[in-house]
Order: structure tokens, then C-alpha cells, then sequence
């Protein structure tokens, strides 16, 4: 107990596992918490000042589905393994803590998330910035970024979905813990002292880790929080007893200008992905072959590109493979075959490969001559960018390490060294030597069997093994007096007798030193091999990324023909054009058949002002536009007839309501912090979309905070706007804001029934249906009387007292543009318009001046002018009864 208290002592945090003969053991607190936690029995083992100490144990055998279920909980077990020889003396058996498994540092095939990243997130700030360094330990990632503030934290925690977050304990920024034990959601966050994020430490460790003097070829000159948060980090993966990281060769500086900006809310509201909703964007892309291209793909998803050449490129790969069927297929059957190796490399790399771990990178490696030949050679055109981004190109055999791993490993290796035989006969002349003699031997028992059955006359007896007794002759009970003297009993079954003989003992000490000699050279043999791998370290590394791009485009290939997608044009201005478009996760769930709709937006629409019934389809058409315009920017096809995609920056919307009662935020509250975040951030290139804001108060007072921010938007944001509503009033912006134009959803009431049409035609809605949605939705009669009544009266109410124009025209205040032309309603063949009443000769000039001029065409000067030029001409108050 004393050594168990001094190795805890050094992991407070982890679930201490002690091996102990056949058995992981905890104590005190661990084995309540382990017992609470795996539904395991909670025992005792002696006493600690005079109380009971708790004990609870789990099979070394099958300890790894314990600490998995524990991990998953995000919980951390460290591994205190016996180090010294069972056999070997008296006393205590050394143990020593070989292992720390965390959530985001796991490395074990069983353990990770196949089709997912496993992201460890560092988190440091200090003086207004915050540094991020990110490690994906399994397959050898690493990047850096600085970000202002607590919002691009949250976006970038968002979109890494990390499993564990490290942060400074001293100004610690919110961070959203993960619920408690026992959930599975959210990261588990660890706050550390402050000094594990001393700047000049960390530097050092990471110029020491990748043998550089300073950091600024990483181009992390600039970066200080950055560094610290990656000093950190690294060091906190090196005291989980992972000494060495050799795979993680590089530092990346990751930018917001290369990537289209999808904060927190805009990636929750567009269902791009997540774990557990299986309708999501990445939901219907997700069918790579490989579990490291579905990692990529996942990555590309979350990570929209900006850089047209790169984009261009991927659709030139993708239409390659969409032209050609046969191909792709047979390139799909190539891939299914691949091992993860992006993964294997990293255990490699740990020197803690499998035999299996090998014997896939073998078999990814006779596969590609297959792969490289299916591969189209890139077009006489194609510019050396676009060759470098098309992953055939990056492809390399090795055929040295081929040939070494073919002649190493024996087919189809066992999970693990113990189980059986890994390298290959003929590859070592000495393992060959003690493998015959330990096979002579066990040619010898045969003989032995043979001998004594002769000898005893029992034809049942038999020369078998077991681990307790070793190598014994065993004959049925009945013929126990058949046994010769030289026989002795060595165990007494309920239907035999078992014995062991001089002779037998002495071929049993032959045979396991054969073997022990066999297993050790094989072990040598091993690790040697593993060493063998490392100088190809980087050409795997390459086909790693290669082959999982190759993955997803022609997994891109595959999507856009089956579901009937588009090239989408890829363009520089700030324009979506999009012909039928169809929202691509809602037509695949196959409810409904789905009703494609148009859209336009560019000059002079730049807010598409959308209104119609509940139900009508307006979320489903803003998101499938967004949607769209993320797909093009991944180089996939997109779900419509055409599409013209300009250069999109960010993507933002406001959509549904939601609370975050923890962090003291009313639902009202949120919506308006989200609407405040895109009027302030959002620009031309940005699009934006707006559903029902305003709804969380008053009618009135959510309705002119609507009207303001759509005007905004339209004038002064200039962004690329779907503004969704219900307050019908709205519309009106329409005719006095040459960017608004409106269209809605239509909907037709029959006999009591509405139907929804799902089409988006030009022109405002006239009514919400609100009733009858309430209705289809369940709401009893009685309740839906009453609020036809009510409504009535408080249409009749609105009707004879306020006048919203007047108060929006007050909203649109200074930053309104000029408004546009008033429509030509009538033709010009329509009847002349009543004659005037007759007017006083003041009123006549002064809507005669009001006539000719053209507010689209005078200066702020000439309209003051103009105005006192009219007030000038008004009789006097008292004269002015009857005008
Ligand atoms: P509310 O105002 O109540 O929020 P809404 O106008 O935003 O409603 P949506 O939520 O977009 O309506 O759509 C309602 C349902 O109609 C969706 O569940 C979807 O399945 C279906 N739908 C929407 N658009 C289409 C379409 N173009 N074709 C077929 N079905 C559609």
C-alpha cells in the first residue's frame, strides 16, 4: 500500500490502476469511483488507521474494455504495470506507471474513434489573446492559431470537437465543461497551475522537440500565446509517459483567411455534423472507404476553403471520377482494402505497432501500383498548384519497404507477438535454427504418445499440455492400474488420470527453452523491423494524406453523380445564382418528394426579405442555400440544376431560439447577442441568414428591432441575406430599399385543409396560417375558438390605432440608402387617376416642386434647400384650418 500512495501521489487526477497477479486493482476513492462508474463490485482489502480500505478490481484479461468505458466517460486511467520477474526473488514485485491514457491522448486502435479526429486542445490566455495548440496524437497533428476572444474560442472548440481541453487555471476563459462522470458529451477540461505555461519553457521545449534554435520557420514569430498554449500541451502529452512524439514533425500556423468563418451557432443551426444526429451534412457524405478518409472528410466539411486554384483543382479530380464510373468504383474496391496506416504510422512511430499494425501497411503498399495506375495522369493544362493538390501525385510506393515487409511477416499475422508466430520462415537463419529444434520436439511428444500407448496398451492415452502442470500423459480413470511405475500422478481428474515421467520433464525443459529462445530473437526481429519502418517514415506519411484525399474526392464523386448534384461555378463577386436547388439532407431523409427552388442574390438583391406559413419551407430553404454554398466550397457538386458560388468569407445565422440559463443568458438575450455579433462582423462577402428575429419579445418592439436590422443589413452590412419573418410588415422595406426584394412561400387553404407548397415565388405573403399549423400540430378546439377570437379583435384594435410605416420609416433613420423608384403599379394604357380636390395656390407650388424633383438625384443640400423653400410657401397656423 506504501508504493501504491507514492505512485497516486503522482496522478491525482487519473483512475489508478494497479496490477496485481491476474488483476487491476484501486483503491480508496478509485474503487468507489471506478465502481460507480463500471457497475462493478465494491470490496475490501485490509485496514488504513483502523477503517476498512475500499478495493475494487477489474480481469487483466479484458481491462481494456474497463478503461475504454472509463475514457468514454472522460475519465483518465493510468497503468501501473509489474516491471520485474515473476520468478526472480523474494519481496514486492517492482511496479511502474507505463501508460496514462487520457480522452484526447489515446492511441489504441480499440480505443479511437475510427471515423473521427481525437483532437487534445491547449488553451492559453493572457493580455487580451488567446493562444490555441492542437494535437491530434493518433495521427501526428499539430497546429497552432491566436484568436481575440472568448467567442473564436468557442467556434474554434466547436468545430475540433476536442476530447480534452488543457487551460491555464489563472484567467481561464470560459470554457464548457463536460457534463459529469458518467456522460459521454463534451470535453474533459483540465485547468493547470500557471507555471506549466511559462513562455520562455515552452518555447524551449518545442525548439527542443523539433531540434530547431527558434520557432519562427514555423512562422510562429508573432504567436506568443500560441507557443505557450503548444509548450504546454507538449509537455503535458510527455508527462503521460509518451516520451518520445517523433511523428509529430512539424508545427502548423492555421489562418482565418484560407478557410470560410462558421461560428459556433452557424455550424450547430446547419447540422453539419455531430456525433450523435445521423441527419447532418457530413451524414450523407459519409460513406469514404477508408476510416482515415472519413477523418479527412469530416476535416475538409469543417474547414470550407477559400482559395479558388485549390478548389478548381478538387473539381477537376472529382469530375474525372464522376466521368468515369467504372474507374471510381474499382478505386473505391482499391481503398476498402487499405489499412488505416495515417494511424499505424503513429503507433509505429510509439514503437507500439501490432504485427497487424505491419501487415496493413504492407498491404496498403501492394495496393498502390493499382491505385497509381487507375489514376488519370493530370492534364497537359494543369498548372503545378492544381497538380500538388491532386493526391494521385503524392502517391509512392516504396517498394524497399514492400519487399523487407514481404519477406519479415508471415500472412496474416496474429492481433499480438504472444499469440503466435510473426515473422516470416527463412527471414533469420537463428529464429529458423530454434524453431526446428522446438518443432522436433513437439515431434518427439508424438513420438512419446506412440511409445506409451504401446507400452501401457491404453489406446486413449494421450501427451497433452497445459499451463499448470506443463506436459503430461493422461489416461482414462478406468485404466489408471495400466500405469507403469516410472508414472507419477500428477493431478486427478473426475474421468482421468494425469502423470508426468523423468523423460517428459526433461523435453518439457528443452521444448520452452526452444521456445523462449524462438520468442526472444522474434521480439529482437520486431522491433528491429519497427526501427526498419522509420527512414520511410515521411513517403508513408505522404501516401497517408494522399490516399485519404483520394478518399473523400472520389467519395465527393460518387455523392454528386448518385444524388444528382451539380458542378457549381465557382466565381470571385459576391453572388449566389442557384437554379432548382434542393436542400441535400432533407431530400435524402425521403419523406416527401422535395421541391427545388431558385435563388438570386448579388446587384442590386442583397436581401431576400422571406415570408410565408409555418411549415411553409423558409428554414429549409435558407439552410439548403448556406448548405450549397459550404458543398462548393468543399469541391463537392452541389444539389441543384446550377449554381454560380461567389467568394464567400463567413457564414453566420440566427436561427431558433435557445437559452444558456448557465451562463445568466434569456433566450432574448442570445438572439440579440447573435444578431449584434453578425451586424457587427458581417461584410459583402458574408452570408447571413436571419430567422424571425425579434420573436423573442414584444410584438412591436420585436418587430422594429427585425425592420432596423434587415435595413442595416441591406445597406450598410451589404451581406448576402435570407431574412425569414413572420411580421408581414416587414415587406414594406421592399419599396424603400433598393437592395430588399421579396419573395415567400405559398401556401393554398381548401375546405379547412392547407396545403404547403414548398415553392419560393416573388412577391410578400399575405397571411402566417398560424392557426391551422396549430391545429395539424394538435392544439384542441376549444383553445383554437378562442384564439380565432382574439385575433379578430386584435386585428380590429390594430387596424384603428397604430400605423407601423410611420414607426419603421422613423426606424430606418440617417442609414437608410435612397429609397428606389416608386414600382409602376398601373400600365400605361390604365384609366387617368380622379381628378384632385381643389387646393389652396401654396399647396399647388408646393407639390408642384415636390413633382419635379428627383430624390434619387439631389444632394442633402439641395433637399434642406428644397424644404425651406416649401415651408417658406405655407400660410399661416391659423389659416392652415381646411388645407
Ligand atoms: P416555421 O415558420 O414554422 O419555422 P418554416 O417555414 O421555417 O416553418 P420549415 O421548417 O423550413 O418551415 O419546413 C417545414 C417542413 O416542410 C420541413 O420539415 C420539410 O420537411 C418540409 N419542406 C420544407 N421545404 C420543402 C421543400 N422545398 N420540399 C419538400 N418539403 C419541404
Amino acid at each position: 500500500m506504501r508504493h501504491y500512495l507514492e505512485v497516486k501521489q503522482d496522478y491525482p487526477d487519473a483512475l489508478l490502476f494497479y496490477h496485481m497477479g491476474d488483476f487491476y486493482e484501486l483503491f480508496y476513492d478509485d474503487a468507489e469511483k471506478a465502481s460507480r462508474l463500471l457497475g462493478i463490485a465494491l470490496t475490501k482489502r485490509g485496514k488504513s488507521n483502523g477503517m476498512p480500505i475500499p478495493m475494487a478490481g477489474v480481469p487483466l484479461h479484458s481491462a481494456e474494455s474497463y478503461i475504454m468505458r472509463l475514457v468514454n466517460q472522460g475519465e483518465s486511467v493510468a497503468l501501473c504495470d509489474q516491471v520485474g520477474d515473476p520468478k526472480a526473488g523474494k519481496g514486492p514485485m517492482l511496479r511502474e506507471v507505463k501508460r496514462v491514457i487520457t480522452p484526447g491522448t489515446l492511441l489504441e486502435e480499440d480505443f479511437l474513434p475510427g471515423r473521427r479526429d481525437n483532437w487534445l486542445m491547449g488553451v492559453f490566455a493572457a493580455d487580451g489573446r488567446i493562444g490555441i495548440a492542437e494535437i491530434e496524437l493518433s495521427a501526428g497533428r499539430f497546429a497552432v492559431r491566436e484568436v481575440a476572444d472568448e467567442k473564436a474560442l468557442a467556434d474554434e472548440i466547436a468545430r475540433l470537437n476536442p476530447a480534452e481541453i488543457l487551460v491555464n487555471e489563472d484567467g481561464a476563459p470560459q470554457i464548457e465543461h463536460g457534463p459529469e462522470s458518467g456522460s459521454t458529451a463534451g470535453p474533459t477540461v483540465r485547468l493547470h497551475p500557471a507555471w506549466h505555461f511559462e513562455y520562455e519553457t515552452c518555447h524551449r521545449l518545442l525548439c527542443e522537440h523539433f531540434g530547431v534554435i527558434d520557432l519562427d520557420g514555423f512562422g510562429c514569430a508573432e504567436l506568443p500565446a500560441a507557443v505557450t498554449a503548444a509548450g504546454a500541451l507538449l509537455e503535458y502529452v510527455h508527462s503521460l509517459k509518451n516520451d518520445k512524439l517523433p511523428h509529430l514533425t512539424t508545427l502548423s500556423v492555421e489562418s482565418d483567411s484560407t478557410y470560410i468563418g462558421v461560428d459556433e451557432t452557424s455550424r450547430r443551426c446547419l447540422e453539419i455534423d455531430s456525433a450523435t444526429a445521423p441527419h447532418t451534412l457530413v451524414g450523407i457524405f459519409d460513406r469514404a472507404c477508408t476510416t482515415m478518409g472519413a477523418r479527412c472528410l469530416r476535416r475538409w466539411f469543417a474547414r470550407p476553403l477559400r482559395d479558388r486554384k485549390q478548389l478548381w483543382a478538387r473539381q477537376d479530380v472529382v469530375a474525372a471520377w464522376i466521368d468515369d464510373a467504372d474507374a471510381t468504383e474499382a478505386l473505391r474496391k482499391l481503398l476498402s482494402d487499405c489499412a488505416d496506416i495515417e494511424r499505424i504510422l503513429t503507433r509505429v512511430a510509439m514503437r507500439s505497432a501490432r504485427p497487424r499494425d505491419l501487415s496493413g501497411i504492407l498491404r496498403t503498399l501492394e495496393l498502390l501500383p493499382a491505385i497509381i495506375a487507375l489514376c488519370a495522369p493530370a492534364p497537359a493544362h494543369t498548372t503545378t498548384t492544381a497538380r500538388r493538390c491532386m493526391p494521385e501525385h503524392r502517391l509512392s510506393a516504396c517498394e524497399e519497404l514492400a519487399d523487407l515487409l514481404q519477406r519479415a511477416l508471415v500472412d496474416d499475422p496474429p492481433p499480438a507477438m504472444r499469440d503466435r508466430d510473426v515473422i516470416r520462415a527463412g527471414y533469420d537463419a537463428e529464429l529458423d535454427k530454434w524453431r526446428e529444434l522446438r518443432g522436433n520436439v513437439k515431434g518427439r511428444l508424438a513420438d512419446i504418445e506412440v511409445r506409451e500407448r504401446k507400452r501401457t496398451g491404453v489406446d486413449s492415452l494421450r501427451v497433452a499440455y497445459n499451463r499448470v502442470h506443463g506436459y503430461y500423459i493422461e489416461l482414462p480413470r478406468s485404466k489408471a492400474e495400466q500405469a507403469p511405475e516410472d508414472y507419477h500422478r500428477l493431478q486427478t481428474l473426475k474421468n482421468a488420470e494425469r502423470y508426468t515421467t523423468a523423460g517428459l520433464r526433461e523435453l518439457e525443459s528443452e521444448v520452452l527453452s526452444a521456445e523462449e529462445k524462438a520468442h526472444a530473437i522474434e521480439r529482437r526481429l520486431y522491433a528491429e523491423l519497427l526501427e526498419r519502418i522509420m527512414p520511410h517514415f515521411e513517403a508513408l506519411q505522404a501516401d497517408a494524406k494522399a490516399l485519404s484525399e483520394l478518399d473523400v474526392l472520389a467519395t465527393l464523386a460518387l455523392c454528386g453523380k448518385e444524388y444528382g448534384y451539380c458542378r457549381p461555378e465557382l466565381v470571385e463577386e459576391s453572388v449566389l445564382h442557384i437554379k432548382q436547388g434542393r436542400h441535400p439532407v432533407v431530400e435524402r431523409s425521403g419523406r416527401t418528394p422535395f421541391t427545388p427552388n431558385d435563388l438570386d442574390l448579388g446587384e442590386p438583391q442583397r436581401l431576400l426579405m422571406i415570408t410565408g406559413p409555418n411549415m411553409g419551407g423558409k428554414s429549409t430553404y435558407m439552410r439548403q442555400v448556406a448548405q450549397i454554398v459550404l458543398l462548393a466550397h468543399v469541391g463537392s457538386w452541389v444539389p441543384a440544376e446550377s449554381a454560380v458560388i461567389g467568394a464567400v468569407d463567413r457564414i453566420f445565422t440566427r436561427i431558433g431560439a435557445a437559452d444558456n440559463i448557465a451562463a445568466g443568458r434569456s433566450t432574448f438575450m442570445v438572439e440579440m447577442m447573435e444578431a449584434a455579433g453578425i451586424l457587427h462582423n458581417a461584410g459583402e462577402n458574408s452570408l447571413v441568414l436571419m430567422d424571425e428575429i425579434g420573436r423573442g419579445t414584444s410584438t412591436y418592439d420585436g418587430m422594429s428591432l427585425a425592420w432596423a436590422c434587415a435595413a442595416r443589413l441591406a445597406t450598410t452590412n451589404r451581406s448576402l441575406t435570407l431574412f425569414a419573418t413572420h411580421y408581414l410588415e416587414l415587406t414594406a422595406l421592399e419599396d424603400m430599399v433598393a437592395a430588399v426584394q421579396n419573395v415567400h412561400l405559398g401556401a393554398v387553404e381548401k375546405d379547412e385543409q392547407i396545403v404547403f407548397l414548398h415553392r419560393v415565388e416573388p412577391g410578400a405573403a399575405n397571411r402566417s396560417h398560424g392557426l391551422h399549423v396549430a391545429r395539424l400540430a394538435g392544439i384542441p378546439h376549444d383553445v383554437l375558438d378562442a384564439a380565432r377570437k382574439k385575433l379578430a379583435e386584435i386585428k380590429e384594435s390594430a387596424e384603428s390605432g397604430y400605423t407601423p410605416s410611420a414607426t419603421q420609416t422613423a426606424l430606418l433613420g440617417m442609414e437608410m440608402a435612397p429609397p428606389r423608384p416608386p414600382r409602376r403599379v398601373a400600365s400605361p394604357e390604365a384609366p387617368a387617376a380622379p381628378a384632385a380636390p381643389s387646393t389652396s395656390p401654396a399647396t399647388r407650388d408646393i407639390l408642384k416642386y415636390l413633382r419635379e424633383c428627383d430624390p434619387n438625384e439631389m444632394a442633402p443640400r439641395e433637399a434642406l434647400a428644397l424644404l425651406y423653400k416649401m415651408t417658406a410657401l405655407l400660410p399661416d397656423k391659423k389659416d392652415d384650418e381646411g388645407e
